[in-house]
């Protein structure tokens, strides 16, 4: 019974949510995503938090792709894969994905944070060992959770902690590195490269979230196995269709063809939950037909990056390095950073100031995303937005 007892428990756990700062708002947009959206309040503004890194959120070719499969295959599919939710727009999509990646095969997910809670748990027993970076998304940490395997973690791309970790793992049947490409408050790239060679030296298996990084990273967008020339060397990659893919909705895992095979046997989000609509599917091959004619789109997220990056350190602000489309620009301060970005959003620029426990206590900081749908101009005006902001504030002189 919904008593006043359990309404009073929630209530106040709600209020202590809300004291303690943390009680999340949702900004409503009555606009398509892209770069200059527009707020239920009628305001225009430009949008720099967005993971539509290459502007396909409102893309009219992928939008048209989407109709077509619609208009051919139908709404829904109103079953899992394996009783009756497959469509060659499917298996086109894995072999797409595969070929991306340069991997053996590929497996569907309603989301990425499927694949990560899936990936696990049909692999591994309690004889293997994961070993998990700290920062590492939530989806994957839910995932070892789901897992009977033994579990390791290591700081932050610190490879003299991973391989104490493998050592400490030696006696497992089986180690997986689990890191992801890119982590999203420093918009840093996981040293893959390095972990690769260490998991070649204490037998481990690889396994990459490229959530952040598929699309953005490496010249064409091919992540992080294009950034580090270790193509084909990372046993599984999961990743999204929700961020730079489209960003509808999706997931996927992509690997070594027996791991692929055993998980469309075993996991349970891909064996218990829908398959994706002919839309999405449809709208996914379009996105990949267009990755493999051209790089333009990673070219200019790429410059719109190193040109944001630029300006904003020459008047002094103080930014994480980057090697991804993510701009962490440091105030330090948590009250700061929520004032710095309600004033920014005064000035039409949209971006979210994160503060503990998102990011490490006296880390503060707002988050710049840049992508390719953004035009010179609208950099020119976030930077003039954050020079004045920042003289305001005291940020820079
Ligand atoms: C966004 C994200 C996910 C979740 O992806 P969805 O497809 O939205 O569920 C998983 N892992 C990482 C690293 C992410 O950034």
């Amino acid at each position: 019974m919904y008593s006043e007892r359990v309404r009073e428990h929630f209530r106040k756990e709600l209020d202590s949510i809300r004291e303690a700062g943390l009680f999340k708002e949702e900004r409503i947009i009555t606009s398509p995503q892209g770069a200059e959206i527009t707020l239920n309040t009628g305001q225009k503004v430009l949008n720099f938090c967005a993971n539509n890194y290459l502007g396909l959120s409102n893309s009219p070719e992928l939008i048209q792709a989407a109709k077509e499969a619609m208009d051919t295959r139908g709404f829904g599919m109103s079953s899992v894969r394996f009783i009756c939710g497959t469509q060659d727009l499917h298996k086109e999509l894995e072999y797409r994905i595969s070929k991306f990646f340069g991997t053996d095969d590929a497996i569907l997910y309603a989301a990425c944070f499927d694949a990560n809670g899936g990936i696990f748990e049909p692999l591994l027993t309690d004889q293997d060992a994961i070993i998990s970076d700290q920062l590492n998304h939530a989806s994957i940490i839910d995932g070892v959770r789901l897992s009977k395997a033994q579990r390791f973690r290591y700081r932050n791309g610190d490879m003299q902690d991973l391989e104490e970790k493998l050592k400490e793992a030696a006696s497992a049947r089986f180690r997986i590195i689990v890191t992801d490409g890119v982590f999203s408050m420093d918009g840093n790239v996981a040293p893959v490269d390095e972990i690769v060679k260490l998991a070649e030296k204490y037998d481990a298996l690889v396994m990459v979230d490229e959530s952040h990084s598929a699309g953005v990273v490496g010249k064409t967008g091919r992540g992080v196995t294009e950034l580090f020339d270790i193509r084909g060397q990372v046993d599984l990659i999961t990743g999204t269709l929700g961020k730079a893919f489209g960003g509808a909705i999706g997931g996927f895992t992509t690997g070594r063809k027996e791991l692929i095979e055993m998980l469309r046997q075993r996991s349970r989000p891909y064996l218990f939950s829908n398959s994706l609509p002919p839309s999405v599917v449809g709208a996914a091959i379009k996105m990949f037909d267009m990755m493999d004619q051209t790089a333009e789109l990673q070219e200019k997220l790429h410059s719109n990056t190193d040109y944001f990056m630029e300006k904003m350190t020459k008047l002094g602000f103080d930014l994480k390095p980057t090697q991804s489309a993510i701009c962490a620009v440091m105030l330090y301060d948590a009250k700061l950073s929520q004032d710095f970005a309600a004033r920014l959003l005064d000035e039409g620029i949209y971006v979210i100031g994160f503060y503990y426990p998102v990011v490490p206590k006296g880390e503060a900081r707002i988050r710049v995303q840049l992508s390719a749908a953004h035009e010179k101009e609208h950099i020119d005006k976030a930077v003039e937005a954050f020079e004045k902001v920042g003289k305001e504030l005291g940020v820079i002189k």
